[in-house]
């Protein structure tokens, strides 16, 4: 009999009291890699669609323990695309707003 998805992951996560902890393959960055459907996914992720829901390739997790190596849901917090381009939104503003005072800086000059 195959083991089941949930079974394969969990015996690569020694869970601790507080962040669950991958203990198979990582990558460059430190998270931990999971070979499922055939591919190569973020064991991170893979947990979260496991217990809570799945993801989008939109959504990215967030480590809200900062511990790349952590697999467990209640320290992942999904961040949308929309949350990041209001970000960029944000740095875009800020970057018109400098030029005007720029702008501003030069009619100080040249009046
Ligand atoms: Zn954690």
């Amino acid at each position: 009999m195959r083991a089941s998805l949930s079974e394969r992951f969990f015996s690569k996560v020694n869970k601790t009291d507080e962040c669950w902890v991958w203990v198979s393959c990582f990558d460059r960055k430190g998270y931990g890699r999971f070979w499922k459907d055939g591919r190569n996914a973020h064991a991170h992720r893979v947990a979260y669609e496991l217990l809570v829901a799945p993801l989008t390739r939109e959504q990215h997790l967030d480590h809200l323990c900062r511990n790349t190596s952590c697999v467990n849901p209640a320290h992942l917090e999904p961040v949308s695309l929309m949350e990041n381009v209001a970000r960029e939104d944000h740095l875009l503003g800020k970057r018109c707003r400098e030029k005007l005072t720029r702008q501003q800086l030069e009619q100080e000059i040249w009046t």
